[in-house]
Formats: C-alpha cells, structure tokens, sequence
C-alpha cells in the first residue's frame, strides 16, 4: 500500500513539473524577445510543425527548417488574392524560381480561390483566413501561403508583412501607389522582389540598413516600390546569413 502511495505521489509530482515547464515554454515563446527558450531551445522545438501548434511558435523565422532543413524535399507556394487583386503568372513563376534558388528545393506554385475584397484589411482577418486554410506539410513538402490583399487598415505606408510563420501578405493598392510607373511589367518585378524580402524574414532575417539590399527595411514601406526596381534579389551579406543559419 505504502508503494502505491509512493508512486502515486512521484506521479503527480512528475505531472505537475511537466506542466509547469509547458506553460513556462509556452509563455517564453509569446514574443521573440531574448530569453532562455527563444535564445536555446525555441529553433530546436520549431523544426517540427506539430510542437509549433503545441508551444505556439509562429513568428518570423520559425518555420525556417521547413524551408531549409533537409526534412521537405519540396516546397509549395499557395496563393490566395482578393477578388480582383489577382497576382500575374509571371509573378509567381519569378518568385517560386528564386525560393527555389535560394531554398535548393523544387518550388511549385497553386492559386487557391480568391478572398472576398475588402477595400482596407485587419491583420486578425487575414490570419483567421490563413488558419482556416493552414495545413501541416506534408511529405510533398513544405508551404509557403502568399495572401495578395488591397491594404493595411490604418497602415497604407506598409507594402508587405509576413503572417504567422508560414504566411506573406502583399498589400497590393499600397505597393502600386509605391511605385513610380505602375506598368505589368514593373508590378511582376516589384511584387515578386517584396514577396522575397517576406521570405526572408521567414527564413529568419531581419531589416538591414545596407542600402543595395532586398531586406533593407524601407523596401517595405511607402518608397518601397522605387527601390525594388533595383534591388530584385538578397545581397550577397544576406545569402551568407541564410547559408549560415545553422539547421
Ligand atoms: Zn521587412
């Protein structure tokens, strides 16, 4: 009976300490900020799409070992526009070629049915979108979801954002009102460069103030679009920093 007691107690013991770690991951992992999870263990427990769900890891960078790891062999772009807001086949094609590029991984693209269109869009909108549409990558590959919308709501300065750790929106009517020659041409070159500088705050880099590179963070805001006419891909500092982040 005293055995009973014993195991019942170091049961419970053990239950209560699991738990306490959990919520001690879990409310580590609420911002990226440095602290003893994010800064050693967070990269480790984000290479796996289900203690993402679990610890809730979706910030920038945290499905970057979908993108770069060995586990996915390839990738695919799933792209949803708002009615009217449609993204050119051209853009696409330029934009899979150099995740393909930069990844080494096969790189398709799908054009999922569109989203209503809202003249002004709320960010907590988009992200229910994306969890609706979110599934897991499979052994096909890893996902990229690509939200192509009119704009931010209180926010027509902002050309792009990343959403959760597996999403880029696109905010079309701002990046347009960027540039200086709103031609087809100009629109393919300049969406897919800003649909790369997201990527690459999915792949963990952060804004740079270097002048001639895609993660320069005015690329991403109101002037955007002059300089994207330029800068069309990473700088070679930023293929270091993806080459070197350590899977
Ligand atoms: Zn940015």
């Amino acid at each position: 009976m005293r055995i009973v007691k014993f195991l019942f107690v170091i049961i419970l013991l053990l239950s209560i300490s699991g738990l306490a770690i959990f919520m001690y991951f879990r409310f580590s992992a609420l911002d990226t900020g440095s602290n003893f999870f994010n800064d050693n263990l967070r990269y480790k427990f984000a290479r796996y799409p289900m203690m993402r769900q679990a610890l809730g890891l979706h910030f920038d960078g945290d499905a970057k070992a979908d993108y770069l790891g060995d586990r996915y062999k390839n990738i695919s772009i799933k792209i949803v526009a708002m009615n009217g807001l449609e993204i050119s086949d051209e853009t696409a094609k330029i934009f899979a070629k150099k995740v393909e590029e930069i990844t080494g991984k096969k790189t398709i693209y799908l054009f999922r049915p569109g989203i209503k269109y809202e003249a002004s869009i709320n960010m907590g909108d988009l992200q229910k979108e994306l969890e609706k549409n979110n599934s897991s990558p499979s052994s096909q590959g890893a996902i990229i979801y690509v939200f192509i919308a009119s704009q931010k709501k209180d926010d027509s300065a902002n050309l792009g954002s990343t959403l959760l750790e597996n999403g880029i929106v696109i905010f079309k009517n701002s990046l347009s009102n960027s540039m200086r020659n709103d031609t087809q041409i100009n629109l393919d070159t300049h969406m897919s460069s800003l649909l790369l500088h997201e990527f690459g705050h999915q792949l963990g880099l952060g804004h740079n103030a270097i002048s001639g590179c895609l993660m320069n963070a005015q690329t991403e805001f109101s002037d955007g679009g002059r300089l994207l006419e330029k800068i069309g891909d990473f700088c070679p500092d930023e293929k270091n920093q993806i080459k070197k982040t350590i899977l």
